[in-house]
């Protein structure tokens, strides 16, 4: 059954850097909502800093998202290719008389602010070209000066809004900071490059966005934005602002405080549904009963925003590597393989046919935590490893030696195709019998040489994967 309301949510993400956790986390809200609603998901490439944007950022955002499977609906709408549309809302609202062009300069400007400042005052624009006459704005075109469009904020207004996770809000607009600049400078008459505020609110009204759900950095935007759409005549969408994500030391989580884009996570060896996960569970706690692992969809599901947190929330990296273990422990070997194999492959690692492969992996899947592990800890199936110090140790005991010789020399007479386990298992309790030493000592030793330290995945199970790509053998005799 669909709901009344036909949803529209967007995300709206300047391609400015790579895609950011924060931006992603806000993209999941989004989709999840959407998701819930039966709604449409939306994205638009806020592009209209030119000199910043760059394609390869709204190719790394689009991949990115669409890893973490956050698909949307409808081609991304290209903010810059509609300027013309937001030049139209600013002439229009120039004609209503709802906003002016502000010649003041750079200096000026300056000036203006430093005498606030030394009077202790916030900085704000003081409104001083509201209401130029004709005849001083022709003054000013004479000399030569440049204007910005500049839209009025009644210092009397109060803005308030009911916002999906914060409850009541309200604003006044004498903390706006005077009159807004809606497009940047241009000589004579021109509408220069026009303004994030102004542009979003325009296009927001044009894709028929029905909620706007965004960071809470932008609540003074969000104020700022009513008094456009109520001055354009447009609907105003309902609006969520969503918690910041916070470091360990409770500010916002930036570049500085090491990986936060996803392209980063996803080479760490991240799966996208543990980020998924742990993006859900930053700011939103799924209903009581619901188990803290979960899909996008069964999140899409139980989603609304009573349950998102005002407070920021903290990133907590053993929690999110809890989340990829889990994913990852309850992959089939099947699953695990396809994701490891391309790891594997780049390492110029081939593997002997899917069988082998499917066994390495759920011999070494349970001890990953992150995709990347799986090459670590399949190193030494393709690469011959070094002795260290606790193998040599090991090797060093009375009759380990003995016990490599005697199971090499066995291993000659009825050698082991890596299968038969039963077999292997005989072949070592045959070697004790020979040689005197005990099987613990030669399975201790058989460790030490076949992996090049003492710690490790089950031993039969290594000694099989080794022994059918023939690098059982030659492990053991360069150890006697
Ligand atoms: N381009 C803005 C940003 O990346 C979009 C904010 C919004 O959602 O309105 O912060």
């Amino acid at each position: 059954m669909r709901k009344a309301l036909n949803v529209r949510v967007r995300l709206a993400p300047s391609p400015t850097g790579t895609l950011h956790i924060g931006t992603a986390r806000t993209a999941l809200f989004n989709w999840l909502f959407a998701c819930h609603e039966e709604g449409k998901f939306l994205i638009r490439i806020e592009d209209t800093d030119r000199e910043r944007s760059k394609n390869e950022y709204t190719d790394n955002i689009l991949q990115g998202l669409e890893w973490l499977g956050l698909t949307w609906d409808h081609p991304p709408v290209i903010q810059s290719t509609r300027i013309e549309n937001h030049r139209s809302a600013i002439r229009f609202l120039l004609e209503k008389g709802l906003a002016y062009r502000c010649y003041a300069t750079d200096e000026e400007l300056e000036e203006m602010r430093t005498l606030q400042k030394s009077r202790g005052q916030a900085p704000r624009y003081d409104n001083r070209h509201r209401n130029l006459s004709p005849k001083q704005e022709q003054a000013f075109k004479g000399e030569g000066r440049s204007s910005v469009v500049r839209f009025k904020i009644d210092d009397e207004s109060n803005i308030s809004w009911n916002d999906l996770v914060r409850g009541h809000m309200t604003w006044n607009g004498v903390d706006l900071g005077g009159d807004m600049v809606l497009s940047r400078r241009a000589p004579n008459d021109e509408i220069g490059e026009p303004l994030y505020n102004l542009v979003v609110v325009v296009d927001d009204a044009d894709m028929d966005i029905t909620h706007v759900i965004r960071g809470e950095d932008h609540i003074a935007n969000t104020a700022k934005q009513i008094l456009l759409y109520k001055a354009l005549g447009l609907n105003i969408p309902s609006f969520a602002h969503t918690p910041l994500i916070l470091n360990s030391e409770g500010r916002k989580l930036s570049k500085r405080d090491g990986v936060t884009s996803i392209s980063d996570f996803k080479s760490m060896g991240y799966t996208p549904k543990a980020m998924t996960n742990y993006m859900a569970l930053l700011g939103w706690s799924p209903p009581d009963g619901m188990s803290e692992t979960f899909s996008i969809k069964e999140a899409a599901q139980a989603f609304s925003f009573k349950r998102v947190n005002k407070a920021g929330a903290k990133f907590d990296w053993d929690k999110l590597n809890w989340l990829n273990a889990q994913i990852l422990h309850s992959w089939t070997p099947k699953e695990l393989l396809s994701a490891i194999q391309p790891l594997w492959e780049q390492e110029g690692w081939q593997i002997i046919d899917n069988d082998w492969g499917h066994a390495l992996a759920e011999l070494i899947g349970p001890s990953m935590t992150l995709l990347n592990d799986g090459v670590d800890q399949a190193r030494p199936f393709f690469e011959t490893p070094k002795i260290e110090k606790d193998a040599k140790k090991q090797l060093d005991n009375e009759g380990a030696i003995l016990g490599i010789k005697t199971l090499l020399n066995q291993l000659e007479k009825t050698p082991w195709d890596g299968l038969n386990f039963e077999h292997a298992k005989e072949l070592i309790s045959k070697c004790s019998e020979i040689c005197g030493v005990k099987k613990g000592i030669i399975m201790k030793s058989l460790r030490a040489t076949l992996l090049g330290k003492m710690k490790g995945p089950d031993l039969m199970t290594t000694w099989g994967l080794l022994a059918r790509v023939g690098k059982d053998t030659t492990r053991m005799a360069r150890c006697i």
